[in-house]
């Protein structure tokens, strides 16, 4: 058994896949009687590719990797859920996360029975790979690490990460949702490094795509296979598979869309930091702002008056008193910040 193999739950080792009829056959052919569809309703009525082979050969150009070491799933939280499902043996082993961080990985936890141990950041919303190494044991199977993180928008130093590829001996999962707004890089490149290494990253943030519902987890083939056998045989489908291949045509446009972004947040970052009211504008790496603030709840309710939305993080550990601002457009930001500038007098 490889090491990954030893990290596996021995059912899904043993698991012999669903064989779709799109699997078994994938030559030419002009009549397809294979797979009980209709013949009408055409281009809608064949299954979609079961393995998504166009969008991750453009994925793995742009990324600079090997196709067979890209995961497609429906959002990154499909690849959150496989980590659980493909890793954990419920009620008996463990992952380990730094906290305050993204959510979906508890509730995976939860959903699969599998025992979730936090580590609180400290002060500055760092952590020390020691303590975080101290938590795990012979049960831990999933480090998670959301770099830039969520809800606190900084990225965690490389050497801090690179100290835990090291020596943790588990799956190391990276989440770089917000990737593309970071002065910091992608850990991509290492992956050929580090088999334990899954790295997460999604088109719902600076690709614009948030409604189509497309992650991406990188991981080693050996992993990334694992994850096709038990994921739903179609869980990308046709409308979705044809949107990627053209979004993945604008790669420049969403250069210039994160340009953008990362022009407004300095903007919103200096206005919002002029508010008496508002006590702290945590630096960002990602397309959104925690800003701490005097009566979060207050600040809340006035902003949902005034048709404003944004995320009351104050019951959150470290956050008391703090929101989450999506950086918008000009236009979005300019109304907050007018309604702001109301609430302040
Ligand atoms: C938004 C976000 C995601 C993206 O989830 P999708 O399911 O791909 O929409 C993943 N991780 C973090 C930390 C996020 O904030």
């Amino acid at each position: 058994m490889t090491e990954i193999e030893q990290l596996m739950r021995p059912n899904i080792l043993r698991l012999t896949p669903y064989s779709s009829a799109r699997s078994e056959f994938k030559g030419e052919a002009s009549v397809w009687l294979d797979a009980n569809e209709s013949p009408f309703n055409t281009t809608y009525n064949r299954y979609p590719d079961p393995l998504q082979s166009r969008i991750k050969e453009k994925i793995a150009r742009i990324k600079g990797l090997s196709p067979d070491s890209v995961f497609l799933g429906a959002g990154s939280d499909e690849a959150i859920d496989l980590l659980f499902r493909v890793f954990c043996i419920p009620a008996c082993d463990n992952a380990v996360a730094i906290e305050p961080t993204y959510g979906m990985y508890e509730v995976c936890a939860n959903i699969n029975d599998v025992e979730y141990r936090k580590v609180p950041l400290d002060e500055e919303f760092d952590f020390d790979p020691v303590d975080l190494l101290a938590v795990t044991d012979d049960h831990t199977k999933l480090l998670f690490i959301c770099s830039p993180n969520n809800p606190t928008g900084n990225t965690f130093d490389a050497s801090k990460i690179k100290y835990l590829l090291d020596n943790f001996r588990g799956i190391l999962v990276i989440d770089e949702a917000y990737i593309d707004f970071s002065s910091q890089d992608s850990f991509l490149k290492r992956l050929p490094d580090y088999p334990r290494l899954v790295i997460l990253q999604t088109f719902s943030k600076a690709w614009g795509s948030a409604g189509v519902r497309l992650g991406m987890a990188f991981a080693s083939s050996g992993i990334i296979e694992v994850f096709n056998k038990v994921k739903y045989p179609y869980n990308i489908n046709a409308l979705t598979q044809e949107y990627a291949l053209e979004i993945l045509e604008k790669e420049e446009c969403v250069k210039e869309w994160v340009d953008v972004l990362l022009r407004e947040r300095l903007k919103l970052e200096t206005l919002l930091q002029e508010f008496p009211f508002v006590t702290k504008v945590y630096p960002s790496d990602a397309n959104f702002l925690l800003v701490r603030t005097r009566d979060a709840a207050a600040l809340y309710n006035y902003l949902q008056d005034k048709g404003i939305i944004v995320r009351n993080r104050n019951k959150i550990t470290l956050c008391s008193g703090c929101l989450r601002i999506t950086v918008g457009n000009a236009e979005e930001n300019r109304i907050l910040v007018e309604a702001l500038a109301i609430y302040g007098k």
